[in-house]
């Protein structure tokens, strides 16, 4: 079973001083009206008698008023993170000298190069982390590779590395080209993320019907006090301004797709967390630890469909047709209303060498009924 740590993801605000590309929030730049009493959110966290991570994102959180009052607070009992782009340098400087290190987890910087490059905030940026460096905070600066910034992401990163500053390069999540990522790195994939084996845990995984924590011990706060049961399940389970009513335990999971955190909160079975690790190596390129995890997988559960699935990419991107058409076969006979596994078997049949078939990332383990 993963680690059941107690999370709560605070999405503060949906305005941000940044227009990235790629961004799905609406770009909004005015100033944050919407607030939150420190005091409210506070007792509720301490009234449950226990430690939560509380990651503060956004949006932007340092644009967010009083936004250091909000981190010294909360980090006198509890700990806190920060997702932000470190573009506010006067609130930077705040931070770094009333925050304690010691009670952040981590500040989850997004570069977004373009952007930055666009507001003329490279050397602030550099300042700017330095600084937090330099006062014993852990910074993760991570690289949204973008299919259209992969052939710039090894200059940037010898870049920032040269100013002290490791980048840690993260999987695109979305459509490009009509294509879903980061499963469409493929190949690819093994140059970016090779020393990055984490990043293969940013994969939203379909885990419909598998037992979960969540609403117990994660839950996600809105900009106005409404708490979810997780940022993938918006089940109201009330407001930090009234009550909350927490579960009591493990629920199953009603969402097709777990946008993140899910991995630290589900109750896996061991076919399942093979199929998860199969899949993780699979996205950073990975090919033969993917194989190894997927083949205990189908080991464990025979004919699983996505198991089967899985091993046929990896075949394929190994370079064997054959044992791919046959695995996406038996994907295809095990759940035959599956679109995927045909167009997968399709696809290695036209023999077209463009052809890049889809990883499947159902988790439940939906069994042929033959
Ligand atoms: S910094 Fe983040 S929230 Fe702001 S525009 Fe860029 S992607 Fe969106
Ligand atoms: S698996 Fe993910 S989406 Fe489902 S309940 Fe858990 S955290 Fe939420």
């Amino acid at each position: 079973m993963a680690e059941q740590k107690n999370s709560i993801i605070w999405n503060m605000t949906r305005k941000c001083n940044f227009r990235c590309e790629y961004c799905y929030f609406p770009h909004d730049n005015t100033p944050v009206t919407e607030t939150l009493p420190v005091d409210k959110i506070k007792d509720f966290l301490d009234n449950t008698g226990r430690v939560w991570s509380v990651r503060m994102t956004g949006g932007e959180p340092f644009i967010y008023p009083g936004f250091v009052d909000y981190c010294v607070e909360l980090s006198k009992t509890q700990i806190i993170g920060v997702d932000t782009n470190l573009s506010v340098s006067s609130k930077v400087k705040e931070f770094a000298e009333r925050v304690d290190p010691a009670r952040v987890e981590n500040l989850y910087v997004a570069l977004h190069i373009e952007e930055r490059e666009r507001v003329k905030g490279v050397d602030a940026f550099i300042r700017n982390a330095q600084l937090l460096l330099e006062k014993g905070f852990a910074v993760i600066v991570n690289y949204v590779v973008h299919p259209l910034l992969e052939d710039r992401f090894h200059k940037d990163s010898d870049f920032f590395a040269s100013h002290g500053i490791t980048i840690t390069p993260r999987p695109f999540r979305g459509e490009y080209e009509g294509r879903r990522y980061p499963e469409a790195y493929g190949d690819r994939a093994q140059a970016i993320f090779a020393n990055h084996p984490e990043q293969g845990k940013k994969i939203a995984f379909n885990f419909f019907g598998v037992p979960c924590t969540a609403g117990q011990t994660l839950l996600r706060l809105e900009p106005d006090g409404t708490v979810f049961r997780c940022p993938g399940d918006k089940t109201i389970l009330g407001n930090v301004m009234d009550t909350v009513d927490m579960a009591d335990g493990p629920e199953l999971c009603r969402k097709k797709r777990c946008p993140c955190r899910g991995l630290d909160h589900v109750i896996l079975t061991p076919t399942q967390d093979a199929l998860v690790e199969g899949v993780q190596y699979a996205v950073v390129g990975d090919s033969k630890s993917s194989g190894e995890a997927l083949g205990q997988a189908l080991e464990a559960s025979p004919g699983h469909p996505c198991a089967e699935n899985n091993l046929g990419v990896i075949a394929w991107r190994q370079g064997n047709k054959a044992a791919a058409a046959e695995h996406f076969k038996a994907a295809l006979d095990a759940r035959p209303e599956r679109i995927v596994y045909e167009e997968n078997l399709k696809g290695v049949q036209s023999g077209s060498s463009d052809f890049d078939p889809e990883i499947c990332l159902d988790v439940n383990p939906i069994l042929p009924n033959k």
